[in-house]
């Protein structure tokens, strides 16, 4: 293994050019200390950095690769798109065909808008919410994170909480007071607050499992109760499937947990490691965005026909018969692997899993709320990533993040892992 000395030398290039080195706060590797390293390909289960080191990669572009990097069907389906012309500014093929492979999918929706990351999912979502009912407040969960839009940087979870700041600065107060953030797993909560703002709330936005402060599975009953609770009281349930969609199952966590909410968003493994983000729902509802009704929004790149091929290639792979049974026994591999090295040791460690997504806890658990993930010992977590790295084991660079398993990885790669954090704890 070499010591990253080139990344070290090109990061502080980049540093003078990008704020913090880079594009998004959390690849800066601020929690875990060193130099990040900068990538420069990816095989599999496997990446490279420009030192050429290889490395099993846990982080799979924080969701997206669930088939593993420069999977040879998306990477075809992309070059055959491009081929054809990148981008036209008109409606395609392709569009309609995802459309008709997510509205099959998912359970609560009818119709879709495509748009071109998370973030615009959510953001468009919370704004056909608010146009719908007629009323102006959120409620959020706190470590939940919707991306990047002032409504949500209240208590986000992801990078936000990796920096160690509550929100941020230049969300204006007049729209965070608009924003209730309530702690997760807590219905008793999301009850008074309902009280509190009668006829006021437009919608609740969850991660039906929560990723950005680690994995946090949702207790028995407060899914459904959210459901329960937002018919109640008028206000929409948005579920944040970003994550989730086409993870937890094929028709996400909705589909894992029964519950089915007014408006989903999607992002991540829907592009297959391109730029695509989608929101949608019930018809009646989808048609307030214009152009049949006045709720606007659009995007020059929206439903690229780039992007939108990778997403097709990534999600006719996944419906082939027998892939998330595939996915969970590979990440149950892992997650026992991991307890058991735990349990031998007597480690105050705990590791939580939904489906192919996981967090090892530098704290004995449950964690049920970002409280109680904020009780992990963050300097163990530092040693943890650092060690794990030295052994070529790229993990997420944040204890607050999901670690995800991919088709891509072999039995031997998972049993590699449960060895190397063996080995690390000497
Ligand atoms: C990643 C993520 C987002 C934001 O998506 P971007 O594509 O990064 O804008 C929103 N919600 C959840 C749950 C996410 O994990």
């Amino acid at each position: 293994m070499s010591d990253g000395e080139r990344s070290a030398r090109l990061f502080e290039r980049a540093r003078k050019l990008m704020p913090g080195g880079v594009n998004s706060p959390v690849r800066a590797w601020g929690a875990v200390g060193g130099s990040p390293r900068l990538l420069a390909r990816g095989e599999g289960a496997r990446v490279y950095d420009v030192d050429g080191n290889r490395y099993l990669d846990y982080v799979a572009s924080w969701g997206p690769l669930i088939l593993g990097h420069a999977h040879p069907a998306v990477v075809t389906a992309v070059a055959e798109a491009a081929a054809r012309g990148t981008s036209f500014g008109a409606p395609t093929p392709g569009e309609l065909e995802l459309a008709e492979l997510l509205c099959e999918a998912v359970p609560s929706l009818e119709m879709v808008r495509l748009v071109s990351s998370g973030t615009e999912a959510c953001m468009s979502a919370l704004r056909l919410a608010r146009a719908v009912t007629g009323r102006p407040r959120v409620i959020k969960f706190d470590g939940c994170y919707h991306g990047h839009a002032d409504s949500f940087l209240v208590a986000a979870g992801s990078g936000v909480l990796t920096q160690g700041i509550p929100g941020s600065p230049g969300v204006p107060p007049a729209i965070a007071e608009l924003t209730l953030s309530l702690p997760y797993n807590d219905l008793e909560a999301v009850r008074r607050a309902c009280e509190r703002y009668p006829g006021e709330i437009a919608a609740v936005i969850v991660e039906p499992v929560a990723g950005n402060m680690g994995v946090v599975p949702p207790e028995p009953g407060f899914l459904s109760g959210l459901r329960e609770l937002t018919r109640r009281e008028g206000a929409l349930l948005i579920f944040d499937e970003v994550i989730t969609g086409f993870r937890a199952a094929w028709g996400g966590a909705q589909a894992l947990y029964g519950v089915t909410p007014d408006l989903t968003c999607l992002g991540k493994i829907i592009g297959g490691g391109l730029p695509v983000g989608a929101y949608g729902g019930r018809r009646e509802l989808m048609e307030h965005l214009a152009p049949v009704g006045p709720v606007y929004q659009a995007g020059t790149l929206s439903g690229n026909p780039v992007a939108v091929a990778a997403g097709l290639a990534t999600l006719k792979a996944l419906k082939e018969p027998g892939v998330y049974d595939t996915l969970e026994s590979k990440a149950a591999l892992l997650a026992a692997g991991l307890t058991q090295v735990i349990r031998e040791r007597g480690l105050p460690c705990c590791v939580q899993r939904v489906g192919s997504m996981l967090t090892v806890f530098f704290t004995p658990g449950p964690v049920r709320s970002l409280t109680e993930a904020q009780q992990a010992d963050l300097e163990a977590f530092r040693r943890f990533f650092q060690g794990m790295l030295a052994q070529g084991i790229y993990l997420p660079p944040s204890q607050f993040e999901a670690w995800f398993v991919s088709l891509a990885h072999s039995e031997a790669d998972l049993e590699a892992t449960v060895q190397a954090f063996r080995q690390w704890l000497g």
